[in-house]
Protein backbone atom coordinates (compact mmCIF):
# COMPACT_ATOMS: atom_id res chain seq x y z
CA UNK A 1 0.00 0.00 0.00
CA UNK A 2 1.16 3.04 -0.86
CA UNK A 3 1.95 5.77 1.81
CA UNK A 4 3.06 8.60 0.28
CA UNK A 5 -0.60 11.27 0.00
CA UNK A 6 1.22 14.37 -0.27
CA UNK A 7 4.78 15.56 -2.06
CA UNK A 8 6.23 19.07 -2.54
CA UNK A 9 7.56 19.83 -5.91
CA UNK A 10 11.04 22.25 -6.49
CA UNK A 11 9.22 24.19 -9.16
CA UNK A 12 7.91 27.69 -9.11
CA UNK A 13 6.28 26.51 -12.70
CA UNK A 14 2.40 26.43 -12.78
CA UNK A 15 3.06 24.18 -16.24
CA UNK A 16 5.12 21.59 -14.88
CA UNK A 17 2.75 21.29 -11.56
CA UNK A 18 -0.45 21.09 -13.21
CA UNK A 19 1.32 18.00 -15.54
CA UNK A 20 2.43 16.49 -12.30
CA UNK A 21 -0.60 16.66 -10.49
CA UNK A 22 -2.37 15.66 -12.99
CA UNK A 23 -0.33 12.68 -13.22
CA UNK A 24 -0.30 11.47 -9.59
CA UNK A 25 -4.27 12.46 -8.80
CA UNK A 26 -5.04 8.64 -9.91
CA UNK A 27 -2.88 7.58 -7.23
CA UNK A 28 -3.63 9.30 -4.71
CA UNK A 29 -1.14 12.06 -4.28
CA UNK A 30 -1.03 15.85 -4.26
CA UNK A 31 1.28 17.77 -5.12
CA UNK A 32 1.77 21.46 -3.66
CA UNK A 33 4.57 24.08 -4.79
CA UNK A 34 7.82 24.67 -2.72
CA UNK A 35 6.36 28.39 -2.63
CA UNK A 36 3.29 27.38 -0.42
CA UNK A 37 5.91 26.61 2.32
CA UNK A 38 7.76 30.31 1.52
CA UNK A 39 10.96 28.06 0.58
CA UNK A 40 13.25 30.36 -2.06
CA UNK A 41 14.82 28.74 -5.16
CA UNK A 42 17.51 26.38 -4.67
CA UNK A 43 21.02 27.07 -6.49
CA UNK A 44 22.20 24.73 -9.05
CA UNK A 45 25.59 24.50 -9.40
CA UNK A 46 26.43 21.70 -10.46
CA UNK A 47 27.49 19.79 -13.70
CA UNK A 48 25.32 16.98 -14.08
CA UNK A 49 21.10 16.83 -14.04
CA UNK A 50 21.03 14.47 -11.24
CA UNK A 51 23.26 16.26 -9.02
CA UNK A 52 20.96 19.76 -9.76
CA UNK A 53 17.73 17.54 -9.35
CA UNK A 54 18.92 16.14 -6.21
CA UNK A 55 19.54 19.55 -4.48
CA UNK A 56 16.87 20.80 -5.43
CA UNK A 57 14.83 17.87 -4.08
CA UNK A 58 16.97 18.16 -0.74
CA UNK A 59 16.29 21.73 -0.22
CA UNK A 60 12.06 21.64 -1.21
CA UNK A 61 12.24 18.67 1.52
CA UNK A 62 14.17 20.24 4.35
CA UNK A 63 12.36 23.77 3.89
CA UNK A 64 8.76 21.84 3.72
CA UNK A 65 9.43 19.28 6.26
CA UNK A 66 7.99 16.79 3.73
CA UNK A 67 9.23 14.26 0.67
CA UNK A 68 10.09 15.87 -2.44
CA UNK A 69 10.04 15.99 -5.62
CA UNK A 70 12.53 18.01 -8.24
CA UNK A 71 13.52 17.51 -11.80
CA UNK A 72 15.95 19.24 -13.87
CA UNK A 73 16.40 18.88 -17.89
CA UNK A 74 17.58 19.99 -20.72
CA UNK A 75 18.89 19.56 -24.49
CA UNK A 76 22.82 18.52 -24.80
CA UNK A 77 23.89 18.47 -29.33
CA UNK A 78 26.10 15.68 -30.00
CA UNK A 79 28.62 18.14 -32.30
CA UNK A 80 28.86 20.61 -28.94
CA UNK A 81 30.08 17.97 -26.48
CA UNK A 82 26.21 17.82 -24.92
CA UNK A 83 25.98 21.83 -24.34
CA UNK A 84 23.95 23.52 -23.78
CA UNK A 85 23.50 20.74 -20.65
CA UNK A 86 22.77 21.85 -17.46
CA UNK A 87 23.12 25.70 -18.80
CA UNK A 88 19.94 24.77 -21.37
CA UNK A 89 17.86 27.69 -20.07
CA UNK A 90 20.58 30.15 -19.38
CA UNK A 91 22.73 29.25 -22.82
CA UNK A 92 22.93 32.92 -23.75
CA UNK A 93 23.04 34.28 -20.56
CA UNK A 94 20.90 36.50 -18.14
CA UNK A 95 18.65 37.43 -18.47
CA UNK A 96 16.73 33.85 -19.58
CA UNK A 97 16.15 34.35 -23.20
CA UNK A 98 14.75 31.60 -25.55
CA UNK A 99 15.25 33.76 -28.71
CA UNK A 100 18.78 34.43 -27.64
CA UNK A 101 19.36 30.56 -26.63
CA UNK A 102 18.08 29.36 -29.71
CA UNK A 103 19.71 31.89 -31.91
CA UNK A 104 23.81 31.40 -30.22
CA UNK A 105 22.60 27.03 -30.50
CA UNK A 106 21.91 27.82 -34.17
CA UNK A 107 25.19 29.79 -34.67
CA UNK A 108 26.90 27.31 -32.80
CA UNK A 109 25.99 24.60 -35.43
CA UNK A 110 26.28 26.86 -38.18
CA UNK A 111 29.55 25.08 -40.11
CA UNK A 112 28.30 21.31 -38.44
CA UNK A 113 26.95 18.52 -40.07
CA UNK A 114 25.82 15.94 -37.39
CA UNK A 115 22.85 17.64 -36.64
CA UNK A 116 21.73 14.98 -33.36
CA UNK A 117 20.25 15.83 -30.27
CA UNK A 118 18.74 15.06 -27.34
CA UNK A 119 16.65 16.44 -24.47
CA UNK A 120 17.31 14.82 -21.42
CA UNK A 121 14.70 14.76 -17.89
CA UNK A 122 15.88 13.26 -14.78
CA UNK A 123 13.54 13.22 -11.46
CA UNK A 124 14.52 12.74 -8.33
CA UNK A 125 11.89 11.64 -5.28
CA UNK A 126 13.11 12.19 -2.00
CA UNK A 127 11.00 10.50 1.45
CA UNK A 128 12.87 13.26 3.46
CA UNK A 129 15.73 15.46 3.12
CA UNK A 130 19.00 12.68 4.63
CA UNK A 131 17.22 10.17 2.57
CA UNK A 132 19.66 7.71 1.30
CA UNK A 133 18.11 6.30 -1.16
CA UNK A 134 16.23 8.53 -3.22
CA UNK A 135 13.93 7.67 -6.48
CA UNK A 136 15.82 8.64 -9.70
CA UNK A 137 14.15 8.15 -13.34
CA UNK A 138 14.86 9.52 -16.22
CA UNK A 139 13.92 9.91 -19.98
CA UNK A 140 15.81 11.11 -23.53
CA UNK A 141 14.17 12.27 -26.44
CA UNK A 142 16.51 12.12 -29.60
CA UNK A 143 15.83 14.55 -32.69
CA UNK A 144 17.78 16.71 -34.40
CA UNK A 145 18.10 20.44 -34.65
CA UNK A 146 17.35 22.37 -37.82
CA UNK A 147 18.36 25.81 -39.28
CA UNK A 148 15.00 27.50 -39.49
CA UNK A 149 12.20 27.28 -36.53
CA UNK A 150 8.34 25.66 -37.24
CA UNK A 151 5.31 25.79 -35.45
CA UNK A 152 3.80 27.58 -32.22
CA UNK A 153 3.87 25.43 -29.86
CA UNK A 154 6.07 24.10 -26.52
CA UNK A 155 8.81 26.39 -25.50
CA UNK A 156 12.53 26.80 -25.44
CA UNK A 157 14.46 24.61 -28.11
CA UNK A 158 10.96 23.16 -29.68
CA UNK A 159 11.11 25.12 -32.73
CA UNK A 160 14.25 23.93 -33.76
CA UNK A 161 14.10 20.46 -32.51
CA UNK A 162 13.28 18.18 -34.97
CA UNK A 163 11.60 14.78 -34.88
CA UNK A 164 12.81 13.00 -38.26
CA UNK A 165 9.84 9.70 -37.56
CA UNK A 166 7.23 12.38 -37.38
CA UNK A 167 7.53 14.72 -39.69
CA UNK A 168 7.45 17.69 -37.02
CA UNK A 169 9.26 19.96 -34.72
CA UNK A 170 8.18 19.33 -31.05
CA UNK A 171 6.70 22.84 -31.26
CA UNK A 172 4.78 21.70 -34.02
CA UNK A 173 2.90 18.73 -31.92
CA UNK A 174 0.29 19.02 -29.43
CA UNK A 175 1.04 19.33 -25.56
CA UNK A 176 -0.99 15.82 -25.82
CA UNK A 177 1.14 14.13 -28.31
CA UNK A 178 4.43 15.82 -26.67
CA UNK A 179 3.93 15.13 -23.03
CA UNK A 180 3.04 11.03 -24.08
CA UNK A 181 6.68 10.51 -25.94
CA UNK A 182 8.79 13.55 -24.38
CA UNK A 183 11.72 13.53 -22.04
CA UNK A 184 9.69 14.56 -19.12
CA UNK A 185 7.13 12.33 -20.30
CA UNK A 186 9.23 8.98 -20.54
CA UNK A 187 10.38 10.05 -16.66
CA UNK A 188 7.01 10.44 -15.22
CA UNK A 189 6.12 7.38 -16.60
CA UNK A 190 8.72 5.29 -15.00
CA UNK A 191 7.56 7.49 -11.65
CA UNK A 192 4.32 6.41 -11.85
CA UNK A 193 5.25 3.12 -12.22
CA UNK A 194 7.28 2.75 -9.63
CA UNK A 195 4.49 4.31 -7.44
CA UNK A 196 2.39 2.24 -8.54
CA UNK A 197 4.32 -0.28 -7.01
CA UNK A 198 4.10 0.57 -3.68
CA UNK A 199 8.32 0.80 -4.20
CA UNK A 200 8.37 4.44 -2.19
P1 LIG B 1 14.16 23.23 -16.40
O1 LIG B 1 14.54 21.82 -16.12
O2 LIG B 1 12.69 23.46 -16.32
O3 LIG B 1 15.00 24.22 -15.63
O4 LIG B 1 14.49 23.49 -17.96
C1 LIG B 1 15.77 23.71 -18.39
C2 LIG B 1 15.78 24.28 -19.79
O5 LIG B 1 15.94 23.23 -20.73
C3 LIG B 1 14.53 25.02 -20.23
O6 LIG B 1 14.56 26.37 -19.84
C4 LIG B 1 14.64 24.89 -21.75
O7 LIG B 1 15.54 25.81 -22.28
C5 LIG B 1 15.23 23.49 -21.90
N1 LIG B 1 14.15 22.48 -22.00
C6 LIG B 1 13.89 21.48 -21.13
N2 LIG B 1 12.83 20.75 -21.56
C7 LIG B 1 12.42 21.32 -22.71
C8 LIG B 1 11.35 21.02 -23.61
O8 LIG B 1 10.53 20.10 -23.44
N3 LIG B 1 11.25 21.85 -24.68
C9 LIG B 1 12.09 22.89 -24.90
N4 LIG B 1 13.10 23.22 -24.10
C10 LIG B 1 13.27 22.42 -22.99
Amino acid sequence: MNALHKLVIASHNPGKLREINAILAPLAIAAVPQSDFNCGEADEPHGTFVENALTKARHASRCSGLPALADDSGICVRALNGAPGVNSARYAGEPKSDARNNQKLIEALKQQTDRRAYYYCVIVLLRHAADPQPVIVDGSWHGEIIDQPRGEGGFGYDPYFYLPEFGKTSAEMTSEQKNRISHRGQALAKLVEILRAGEF
